[in-house]
């Protein structure tokens, strides 16, 4: 019988539950906080227009969204 307590202290960083959707800057990896603009380019997609406040770099990102049923 191995009396092996190997205990892993697994230091799990908690997700932020805002910050885990929110894209991150390509050129230098700042998170951006907020989107400059949304539009929706088809019947379930939109898109949002992120601009970086470190470098100034744009870009957007696009999301699948569900199709909301009001009837
Ligand atoms: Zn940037």
């Amino acid at each position: 019988m191995p009396a092996v307590a190997e205990v892993m202290s697994t230091n799990t960083p908690r997700p932020a539950p805002r910050g885990s959707d929110l894209p991150t800057c390509p050129v230098c990896a700042d998170s951006m906080v907020a989107a400059e603009a949304s539009a929706f380019v088809a019947d379930n997609v939109i898109s949002y227009l992120w601009s970086c406040d470190t470098c100034g770099y744009g870009f957007v990102t696009k999301h699948a969204v569900k199709r909301f049923s009001c009837n």
